[in-house]
């Protein structure tokens, strides 16, 4: 079996000396030293200025939007995976979904027509690892006061013009779960412009609590030092993890890339890509078979192909009503995409053999 996607670890030998410190300070939890080396390490990997960590990508997603203290409307996308919304949500907003393009990500020239007298930010995705166009975004928020938030859960690494992408906006919100490109087992961060929020995302995730004051209600949000400790070893060895990563998408990409039906995502120079994954969109006029029906031929073959996004996360049935008629392209996409395995030291006879599958 080939799963869609597999954690990268470090050697047994090195994870345990990393935690042996611990058996020293018996700081398990509570922003330890550990938590605070790779925190300055990822500081400096990220390119930003300000890094807090999380205990999962979702919580710092929820913790910054409360920081943010925002309210009314944030306009979102729907092709996400169901924290983003579920963040709005829970921290009393409300998601306005806007389409997204033919890269996955918002479609930035449809954002102005929603913007109300309610609408407080917009929260965008770095789809796949694709990014943003975070310039067009950055524009029409100053015009219209607007905060503007990132999910980055999928762009570790990923960087635009020299800059880290988590460096754009007023935050980001990274997840270093363990299907991620790089990870904590559970864990994630939000990067953020302003030092002076700095306060108020510590309150948040630490039930509202500054010194000996309880100033606001929050969350309980830490990473522990043995999450920090996977973060560090993996971190060492992030380089390698990316060029493993960039062996098969460039294979998948030799392969698929002029495949009748066919949708791939393009390499580029554009950034510096994090090939985090490999969505294929299968076009069925085209390629004969529809997306269901290729993941089924794939899996009788063994390989594990993911539906991802799907459904969009407008559907959710808590919703009085259907909004994914309102973004006809994204739920396209979420009838027609499939990721395929992709990981660090995925055989490129395996790929090949998953190219042979699709292409029979
Ligand atoms: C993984 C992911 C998250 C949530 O991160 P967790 O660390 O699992 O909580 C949020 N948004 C997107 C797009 C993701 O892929």
């Amino acid at each position: 079996m080939i799963n869609v996607t597999r954690s990268s670890m470090p050697s047994y030998e090195e994870y345990c000396e990393q935690i042996k410190s611990i058996w020293d300070t018996v700081h398990l939890t509570n922003m330890g030293p550990i938590h605070n080396q790779l925190k300055e390490q990822l500081k400096d990997y990220l390119k930003v200025n300000n890094v807090e960590l999380f205990v999962n990508g979702h919580l710092a997603l929820y913790c910054g939007l409360k920081a943010l203290k925002l309210q009314g409307e944030i306009i979102t996308t729907p092709f996400t995976f169901a924290s983003t919304t579920n963040a709005i949500i829970q921290a009393g907003c409300t998601p306005v979904y806007c389409d997204v393009k033919q890269d996955y990500t918002i479609d930035e020239t449809k954002i102005e027509a929603l913007i109300t007298d309610k609408t407080s930010a917009i929260l965008a995705v770095h789809v796949y690892g694709n990014i943003c166009d975070v310039d067009a975004i950055q524009k029409i928020a100053d015009k219209h006061g607007l905060k503007v938030i990132y999910d980055a859960a999928h762009a570790f690494g990923v960087e635009y013009n020299g800059r880290g992408i988590t460096d754009y906006g007023d935050m980001s919100m990274l997840s270093f779960h363990a299907t991620k490109v790089f990870h904590t087992i559970e864990g994630g961060a939000l990067c953020f412009k302003d030092e002076g929020l700095q306060k108020q995302i510590a309150k948040q995730r630490n039930f509202g609590i500054n010194g000996e004051e309880l100033e606001c209600f929050g969350s309980n949000a830490k990473m522990n030092e043995f999450q920090a400790a996977m973060g560090i070893c993996n971190l060492r060895h992030i380089d390698d993890e990316l060029q493993a990563r960039k062996q098969a998408f460039v294979r998948y990409t030799e392969r698929l890339s002029n495949v009748e039906g066919l949708t791939v995502l393009p390499l580029t120079d554009k950034i510096k890509q994090n090939y985090a994954y490999y969505p294929v969109l299968v076009d069925k006029e085209k390629f004969g078979l529809n997306r269901d029906e290729l993941c089924e031929k794939l899996l009788a073959q063994g390989v594990l192909a993911r539906k991802y996004f799907y459904p969009l996360v407008s559907e959710n049935k808590e919703f009085e009503k259907d909004m994914s008629k309102t973004t006809p392209y994204a739920k396209m996409l979420s009838r027609n995409i499939m990721c395929l395995p992709l990981y660090a030291h995925l055989d490129t006879n395996d790929v090949d053999m998953i190219c042979d599958v699709i292409l029979k």
